[in-house]
């Protein structure tokens, strides 16, 4: 091949700046974009995996951008964080799934057990404005608090034990309800676990996905027996992510798993489309 020279190097360095900028989101990009109305939650269902019927849904983060199209949080949530938009950011995913909390229990006939989960980054549950911030949004909608799930990762919780422990019960006082995400992908949390007031915990994609011919590996099926196990002696509810074919929602039924998520049953979908479901299933 032949080898550029150096006007050439120079010009191809200056072109992947120019693409580096223009395809890398920026904060006063991210902050516009909040102002404009592009960043929306959607929402993936959540399937009682024994009746079928949907039981809640996750509240998912996407930011229609004007020229980039649809952003996923994987690269605007770390952007927040590192730019302090991150609080606006969860106070908006809070009130949009408040907000559609609000119109699906007031339309619908859904149970008490009803829930939106929304998701708190890692550095929002270190900030002194989360609980202010909290108490705000639940008194804004008292009517639904009960339906509102905080999400918060297992590494985020463990980070600081105590404090989390602290924030937590704080939290649940408001009278929200609390999901352990990613379970089992940080440090060793079992001892911890019955310390904090979570009442459900998700199970990650990689426990639950079968990829073997021969079904669910030799390491999985102890895991998933042992946190079921571990669930039912502490009474918390367990949602298995990433849940994509027919043997993996069979091998859960057979694990007695509560709850589902995956593209089995869905992907996140606007609240409209959700709306077009939950009716349908009470149509039936
Ligand atoms: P997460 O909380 O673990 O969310 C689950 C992710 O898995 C979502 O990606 C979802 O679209 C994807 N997923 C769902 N079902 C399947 C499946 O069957 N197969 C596969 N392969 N993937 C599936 P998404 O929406 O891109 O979100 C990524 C992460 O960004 C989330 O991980 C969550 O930690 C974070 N996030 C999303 N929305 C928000 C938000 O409003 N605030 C904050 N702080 N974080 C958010
Ligand atoms: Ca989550
Ligand atoms: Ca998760």
């Amino acid at each position: 091949a032949k080898r550029l020279g150096g006007d050439r190097i120079e010009a191809y360095r200056a072109s992947a700046r120019s693409i580096a900028a223009y395809s890398r989101a920026s904060e006063e990009d991210l902050d516009r974009g909040l102002r404009h109305g592009e960043l929306q939650v959607q929402f993936q269902p959540i399937v009682d995996i024994h009746s079928g019927q949907i039981a809640g849904a996750e509240a998912l983060m996407r930011w229609e951008h004007p020229q980039r199209g649809v952003v996923t949080p994987d690269e605007f949530v770390p952007l927040a964080e590192r730019t302090g938009l991150i609080e606006r950011l969860g106070r908006l995913a809070f009130e949009q799934a408040a907000g559609q909390t609000r119109e699906w229990m007031n339309t619908l006939p859904l149970d008490e057990d009803f829930f939106i989960s929304v998701n708190l980054s890692p550095s929002q549950l270190a900030s002194e404005t989360l609980l202010n911030d909290m108490r705000a949004l639940v008194s804004e909608n008292r009517a639904v608090a009960g339906h509102l799930k905080l999400e918060i990762t297992e590494s985020q919780v463990m980070t600081n034990p105590e404090h989390s422990a602290y924030m937590l019960a704080a939290l649940k006082t408001l009278g929200l309800r609390l999901a352990l995400d990613d379970f089992g992908t940080g440090h060793s949390s079992l001892s911890y676990l019955h310390r904090f007031p979570f009442d459900t915990i998700k199970i990650p994609a990689p426990f639950v996905q079968i990829s073997d011919e021969s079904g669910m590996s030799h390491t999985q099926v102890p895991i998933m027996r042992s946190i079921m196990a571990l669930a039912a002696e502490l009474d918390l509810a367990v949602i298995a992510e990433g849940v994509e074919t027919l043997e993996e929602i069979e091998r859960l039924q057979a694990l007695n798993c509560h709850y589902a998520q995956g593209y089995a049953f869905g992907a996140a979908m606007s609240g409209a489309e959700l709306t077009k479901k939950l009716q349908a299933q009470f149509a039936r």
